[in-house]
């Protein structure tokens, strides 16, 4: 059992950009070029000046040519819940049908909080106990490895798992919509967890790709 203080993190794993090329606008560039036939303005450093009007105008469907493949790591299921309500999205996820989460359960504990701090429960039947969040964490991966040992298999034990419990998560989109997670998931109101993921993943690609996220705020 382990307990996570904080916030996982997210990889690029691959930016989609044009033949021959290093450089997602230029690829931008090009297809949105095709508007007005007017590809042969194309010359060295003329995507980034393409890219600003294209945003200025909110021609958001040109940045749609290019996308972005992220690897979630050490975040929570709640976190991944939340993701994968974006639509416009392709996912894969760890599986807790085919994982056995006996081994070694990982659980986030929101960093503000003490893990060992002792809470009273009290009891239906009048009892009262007092446990820790940690070990609380550590019954449940207890009574998952019970369930396992009568036979549960882990499609099942699983439902015992709590949603702190850590999920790896790949995550492609196009720009567009990647503008559109980051300006709803950074925002002040969305969920410590991924508003912390997903502000330290912006500053991380607009050092990657330049002019695209530049007003999006981290
Ligand atoms: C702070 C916060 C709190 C939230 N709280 C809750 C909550 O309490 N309960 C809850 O259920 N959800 C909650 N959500 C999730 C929220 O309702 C959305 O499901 C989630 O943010 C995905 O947003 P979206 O639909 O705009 O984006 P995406 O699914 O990423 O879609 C992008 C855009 O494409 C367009 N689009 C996509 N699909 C369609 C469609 N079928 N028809 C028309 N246009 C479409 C829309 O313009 C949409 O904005 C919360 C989200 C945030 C950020």
């Amino acid at each position: 059992m382990e307990i996570l203080r904080s916030p996982g993190n997210g990889e690029i794993l691959a930016v989609l950009v044009g033949d021959g090329s290093d450089s997602p606008l230029e690829l931008i560039e090009l297809a949105g070029r095709t508007a007005h036939q007017s590809a042969d303005k194309i010359s060295p450093g003329t995507a980034e000046a393409f890219v600003r009007k294209i945003l200025a105008r909110g021609h958001g469907s040109v940045l749609e040519h290019s996308c972005m493949t992220v690897r979630f790591r050490d975040c929570s299921r709640g976190f991944t819940h939340e993701l994968v309500r974006h639509r416009l999205v392709s996912f894969t996820q760890e599986s807790t049908r085919y994982v056995d989460e006996g081994r070694n359960l990982r659980v986030v504990c929101p960093p503000d909080r003490d893990p060992d701090e002792p809470v009273l429960i009290h009891l239906p039947d009048g009892h009262e106990v007092c446990v820790s969040f940690a070990q609380w964490v550590e019954m449940n991966e207890q009574m998952y490895i019970g369930l396992r040992g009568i036979g549960w298999n882990k499609e099942d034990a699983r439902q015992v798992l709590p949603t702190g419990i850590v999920a790896e998560i790949v995550m492609t989109a196009n720009f567009r919509e990647w503008r559109h997670v980051f300006s709803l998931r950074c925002a002040p109101t969305a969920h410590w967890e991924i508003r912390a993921v997903m502000k330290d993943l912006l500053k991380t690609v607009r050092a990657r790709v330049p002019v695209v996220f530049d007003d999006l705020c981290p």
